[in-house]
């Protein structure tokens, strides 16, 4: 089968189009035969070779997100079956081939049915955009519905999901973006205020609009430039969720104090199997009642992913960066 391998640390143009072997599913895994590949900030930082959370032995093939069809099932396995839609979330899953291919084996708990309402390519944009913002709003951030999120970065893969989630639990969601274009796209998307992060004092609509409560939870995506102005939004007891981040910041921690504000860090990994199951549970169970629309942005073809990787860092957010490998 075709796939992006790389046998080396380094640039972009590492990931290299090889021909490899199919892997063969063993006990409780399943191959999916994939149509799209997800692309994650992560798997930069992963290509580069200097990631603190995962170190892959090398030659590696990149990715834990895609969509497409059961191509073959091992032993044990009876949830799903061959020719099923599904989406595959392989990030914490104990074996995981990579999904810059035709196709991935993994464990089966990673792979989940994909409703006729989604097509692939929006399935290929779940995995871990939508656990980190499953584990960011409920897991670390204890959202609850009736209170009020601060989505910081409502355009991205995470954002637009998160913004959707938050939305279908009952909360009041504000969300951030950069532009006209993705502004219009959180409104889209079921933010009940949108505000632009490029604009001087953006920040400062917050208290009109949660009736000077200020906010409960904030999803932040780049807390090396928010975090001191988070903590200043919230409400009594709030708490910030560190989701994204690209330096470091001179900042009070006085600021905690006067709310008992809670600053919380997420990453994916970390998440204990249990809460990462019953996310992916809860987002079929989402995706199948209609609560979520994923949303593909740049799309590029599998051999161009190193393409992918020198952009996913530099773009302007619409959305899900998906390599194509086969047309559905
Ligand atoms: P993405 O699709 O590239 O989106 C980036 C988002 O950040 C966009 O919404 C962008 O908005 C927004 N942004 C840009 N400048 C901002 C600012 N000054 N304040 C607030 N937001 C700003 O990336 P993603 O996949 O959604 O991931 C977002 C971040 O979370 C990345 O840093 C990624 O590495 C990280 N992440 C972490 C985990 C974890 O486990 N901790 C998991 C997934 C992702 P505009 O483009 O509209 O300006």
């Amino acid at each position: 089968m075709k796939a992006i391998q790389m046998s080396s640390f380094g640039e972009p143009e590492v990931l290299k189009l090889v021909e490899v072997e199919e892997p063969v599913p063993t006990e409780n895994e399943i191959r999916v035969r994939l149509y799209y590949a997800g692309v994650n900030p992560v798997e930069t930082y992963i290509r580069a070779g200097d990631y603190a959370f995962f170190n892959p032995d090398l030659p590696y093939i990149p990715g834990f997100d895609g969509a497409g069809v059961v191509d073959a099932v091992g032993p044990g396995v009876t949830r799903l079956k061959t020719g099923d839609r599904v989406f595959v979330a392989s990030s914490l899953a104990k074996r995981k081939t990579g999904t810059y291919a035709e196709k991935v084996v993994c464990d089966v708990t990673a792979v989940h049915k994909l409703p006729g309402s989604i097509s692939f390519e929006q399935g290929a944009a779940l995995g871990i955009p939508v656990t980190a913002a499953y584990r960011a709003l409920f897991h670390r951030g204890r959202l609850k519905p009736g209170e009020t999120v601060l989505i910081h970065g409502a355009s991205g893969g995470v954002g637009t999901l998160a913004l959707q989630l938050a939305k279908y639990a009952g909360a009041q969601a504000i969300g951030t973006a950069g532009t006209e274009e993705s502004m219009e796209l959180v409104r889209k998307f079921g933010a009940d205020a949108v505000l632009n992060h490029n604009q001087t004092g953006y920040l400062n609509e917050i208290p009109s609009i949660t009736n000077s409560a200020g906010v409960d939870v904030v999803i932040e995506m780049l807390a090396n430039v928010n975090l001191e102005e988070d903590l200043k939004l919230l409400n009594k007891f709030g708490r910030v969720v560190v989701v994204g981040n690209r330096g470091s910041l001179d900042f009070n921690p006085r600021l905690t104090m006067a709310k008992e504000a809670d600053i919380f860090g997420m990453a994916v990994w970390n998440a204990p199997l249990d809460e990462y199951n019953e996310s992916l549970v809860a987002v079929e169970a989402v995706l199948n009642n209609g609560g979520l629309q994923p949303l593909v942005g740049t799309k590029l073809p599998l051999e161009k992913a190193a393409k992918a990787h020198s952009q996913i860092l530099s773009s302007k957010a619409k959305g899900k960066m998906i390599l194509e490998i086969v047309k559905s």
